[in-house]
């Protein structure tokens, strides 16, 4: 008996094992869903469902600790191999099998899974433990000599290629090879019509290629091949397909997967077994009711790889209804437990389910906003909640078209309807050349048999996709719906040549590079280009949107020039106009040869003339405006482009103008000549215009306010925003201010009826931001034009920005694009200097932004804490900085 006191050795501390390996099952688990670092998702969540008493098989997760370890180390540590074999023996009990004993073998899957969900990039081995001797127990034990080799057979392919990256010398899965070959030569379909001799040969068959592959015997001792199969899943963290997907998901390399180990159920045992994949609701519309579906006695992946036509879910009623009814249980607590749509695979073993694996759901746009709100309609969750779990790049997708339903099309073929949407591309057969073509700034549609995996590159690149096997949950339908991309599935009319890149379709044949369009809401492949048409917005939608509407502290106006674009905008919840762009008003029709008129113009009486041609015209359009924005504020800039813009370039054009208008040539080309710019984009330009050409600004200005009055007239409620564009100095803005408030009191005189109007300016120019202090002295309201502000604060054009600015972003000296996501160190500080000095003279100045960024919504956020009142974007990106405000003011309360 030792006699000294307890007391730690001074020179080492004490080594506390580390706890490397969890288990789960019989109602319990030491980890749980606050584990996912540790354990990854599967492992997490087999762990949760364990202890929620869902029927979940024994098993145990080996945490990613040991991944990153084993990567950086290259072996397994003794530690875990201890770990590890406790874990089995636990399982023994559990189970009342023993690993590697013939008689009443313990057979496991070994299962990789990361924190975050990466479907289908790492791999699985089945019904590891299996060798001659098992394999002949397994036969006995359970009567079904079928059973037990087509579980020996899938196992050492798996293992052939999961472990040993077994490949034949063209490239192809050589199991899969010799299997085809062998039920040709028997006649048969189905893998489950071959005997058991002949998969008990088949197993045999495949042990020789792996023989062949490697040089090395297939290992027989069911401990080498845990052991092999846990360092296959760790390496296969490093595999191109798993390092391309972190990559297109911006997910970082360095966590690593677990392993789970998990005793196997079998649904290949018989009629009275199966497997299946369900969503506790519709993934692609989102309506409520189990989705999924189901193949009798069958294994694996066997659903998602599309090996044979699987069942809708509901047909499981039928052939085992006490399983179906407990899976709608299962589906539902699932739902109550973790608030939000799960997406399941299970296993029914002789009538008796089994959940193998639960997450949260992929979805599409569309089921994403139903989901939210039928959510919180059921109390599961509340509306502020809903409001954040729909990205505003989801509902950037639901904006997005479909096809025209006036067209006439010929539909080619019709497959499944995998993922929403439409898109027009040229076919393309391999993911290869998908990717370049991609590249290279072509919309191609990928076509494959099936995709895997090893494509993924190609459907990033694709515009859609098209496959001519598989369900609505095979590889292509699930990656596709993640990436909100158009998918048609399962199309099983078209004869895919994938070597010959064409599909046959009733002696029809599309070759690589033919148009086609695809339409994955209604499932069609339809020939050539077809028309695309805005989507409508449903019920899901709107209520969305109020929650939205609710929370959220800025306002969102739309950029809109004309009177449709304010009406869509209104109709997308536009509060206002923010930019009405009146340039645009001149480049229609017959206007573009009265706005030359005008430039051509020698004096100042010549231009009136021209101006007074184009006020009537200018009026109709602020006239149908301010109708559509009944009751809403609508900000008009002022003419803002050089005016070199609206001239021709080409000899050509030039002389038929001077024809056109009555000068001569050489006169034309005299007012090309002085007008055009070195740098247009800081030249004659904005207010520097209107300074200029007074009269320019005055003839705006009466169209405005006559319109205005007229609006008024007919009953309609009218709030004009007079904005001065390309303000550099404070007199700039008292300059063109003078004329306007000048012209509104002549129209209000001529009226006899007065508008309640603004005059105020854009903050484009760094001196403008630096003077706001001065500026706010004049102007009722700033509007931050981040387009301008962003060129010159960098000191660059956007239109030549081109040649160097991919660059700056490959090697990351900016994190984005600054046209499109604003640059808040250096921009957004002279907006914050504008705002504080704007309201250092103004406390309650307006300020908005109506630059692109008043869509994006990293920008909108900055704009949010910032204080802004309002951005303005686009009108179908209006319900997205809806949504995009909202989160912003819920994620800063
Ligand atoms: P993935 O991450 O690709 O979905 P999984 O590890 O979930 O891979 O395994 C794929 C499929 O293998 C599961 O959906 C399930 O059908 C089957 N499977 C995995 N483990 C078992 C098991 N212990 N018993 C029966 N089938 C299993
Ligand atoms: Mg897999
Ligand atoms: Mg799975």
């Amino acid at each position: 008996m030792p006699t000294s006191p307890a007391r730690y050795p001074s020179s080492e501390p004490v080594e506390i094992a580390e706890k490397l390996v969890y288990s789960f099952g019989d109602g319990q688990a030491e980890g749980g869903s606050h584990l996912k670092e540790l354990l990854g998702g599967k492992g997490a969540n087999l762990a949760e469902m364990s202890r929620l008493g869902i029927p979940v098989p024994p098993g145990f997760t080996i945490s990613t600790h040991l991944c990153v370890r084993y990567l950086k180390e290259g072996q397994l540590t003794d530690a875990l191999r201890e770990q590890v074999r406790e874990a089995i023996e636990v399982l023994e009990k559990s189970t009342g099998r023993g690993f590697g004993d013939p008689d009443n073998p313990l057979l496991v899957s070994v299962r990789s899974g990361a924190k975050v969900s990466m479907p289908g990039m790492m791999d699985t081995v089945l019904n590891l433990g299996l060798n001659e001797d098992t394999a002949a127990g397994l036969a006995a034990q359970s009567g079904n000599d079928q059973f037990a080799y087509d579980s020996y057979r899938r196992f050492v392919a798996m293992y052939g290629d999961v472990v040993f990256g077994a490949r034949g010398s063209n490239g192809n899965d050589p199991f899969e090879e010799r299997l085809h070959a062998l039920k040709q030569e028997r006649r048969v379909e189905r893998d489950i019509d071959l005997s058991a001799r002949d998969l008990q040969q088949l197993a045999a068959d495949f042990r020789q290629i792996v023989v062949e592959h490697t040089d090395r015997e297939f290992p027989a001792d069911p401990w080498e091949q845990l052991w092999g199969a846990v360092e296959a899943v760790f390496r296969s963290w490093n595999t191109k397909r798993a390092i391309d997907y972190r990559r297109v998901h911006k997910i970082a390399d360095d966590f690593g997967t677990a392993v789970n180990v998990v005793a196997m159920v079998y649904g290949n045992i018989g009629e009275d077994s199966g497997t299946g994949v369900a969503f506790t609701r519709n993934p692609s519309t989102g309506a409520s009711g189990v989705f999924g579906e189901f193949l009798v006695n069958a294994q694996g992946e066997d659903v998602v790889a599309g090996i044979r036509d699987p069942e809708p879910i509901a047909a499981m009623q039928t052939q085992m209804p006490g399983a179906y009814e407990e899976l709608l249980e299962t589906c539902s607590k699932l739902e109550q437990h973790f608030r939000d749509m799960q997406d399941v695979e299970f296993t029914v073993e002789r009538g008796r389910l089994y959940m193998l694996q639960t997450r949260t759901a992929k979805r599409t746009a569309q089921a994403a906003v139903r989901v939210a709100a039928e959510m919180v309609y059921g109390g599961l969750i509340d509306s502020n909640e809903a409001v954040r779990r729909v990205t505003p790049e989801q509902l950037d997708r639901l904006l997005h078209p479909t096809i025209d339903p006036e067209a006439a099309v010929t539909v080619l073929a019709t497959g499944l309807p995998a993922s929403p949407g439409a898109a027009i591309g040229r076919a393309v057969f391999d993911a290869d050349r998908a990717a370049e073509m991609g590249a290279n700034g072509e919309d191609v549609i990928l076509i494959r048999r099936e995709t895997s995996p090893d494509d993924f590159h190609g459907m990033v690149a694709a515009k859609a996709i098209l496959t001519q096997r598989g369900g609505m949950t095979s590889h292509a339908a699930v990656v596709a719906r993640g990436m909100g991309k158009c998918c048609v599935a399962g199309c099983k009319t078209i004869d895919v040549d994938e070597a010959a890149r064409r599909f046959r379709i009733n002696g029809h044949e599309i070759h690589e590079g033919d148009w086609l369009t695809i339409d994955g809401s209604e499932g069609r492949v339809i020939e050539g280009k077809v028309p695309l048409v805005d989507p409508g917005l449903d019920e899901h939608f709107e209520q969305l949107m109020r929650w939205s509407d609710e929370v959220r502290l800025l306002r969102v106006r739309a950029n809109a020039d004309t009177g449709p674009d304010a009406r869509r905008a209104r109709e997308f919840g536009a509060e206002g106009i923010g930019l009405c762009r009146t340039e645009h008003m001149f480049f229609e029709g017959d206007r573009i040869h009265v706005m030359r008129e005008m430039i051509v113009a020698r004096d100042e009486a010549g231009r009136r003339k021209a101006l007074d041609k184009l006020l009537p015209w200018q009026r109709q359009d602020f006239t149908e405006i301010f109708i559509a924005m009944d009751g809403l504020p609508v900000t008009i800039r002022l003419l803002d482009p050089p005016l070199h813009e609206f001239l021709p370039k080409t000899d050509e054009e030039i002389a038929g103008l001077a024809k056109e208008l009555g000068v001569t040539t050489e006169r034309m080309r005299h007012v090309v000549d002085v007008l055009t710019e070195v740098n247009p984009m800081l030249g004659h330009r904005g207010c520097r215009l209107g300074m200029t050409y007074p009269e320019i600004t005055e003839m705006q200005a009466r169209a405005i306010f006559e319109a205005a009055c007229d609006a008024a007239a007919a009953g309609h409620e009218v709030h004009p925003e007079i904005m001065v564009p390309l303000v550099a100095h404070v007199d700039e803005l008292r300059n063109q201010e003078t004329i306007v408030r000048r012209t509104a009191e002549e129209v209000f005189a001529e009226k006899g009826r007065h508008v309640e109007y603004l005059v105020g300016t854009m903050i484009e120019l760094p001196r403008a931001a630096l003077t706001a202090d001065e500026i706010a002295e004049v102007a009722e309201f700033f509007s931050f034009g981040t387009n301008d502000l962003t060129q010159t604060t960098f000191g660059l054009s956007r239109d030549d920005a081109g040649n160097f600015l991919p660059q700056y972003i490959e090697a990351e000296i900016l994190p984005r694009d600054p046209f499109e996501s604003l640059d808040v160190k250096g921009v957004g500080k002279l907006i914050e200097l504008g705002v504080q000095l704007g309201r250092r003279t103004k406390g309650n100045l307006k300020i908005g932004i109506c630059g692109e960024h008043g869509g994006d919504p990293a920008s909108i956020d900055f704009c949010h804490t910032t204080e802004l009142n309002y951005v303005s974007c686009s009108p179908f990106r209006v319900p997205i900085a809806r949504l995009a405000a909202a989160q912003s003011a819920l994620s800063h309360q």
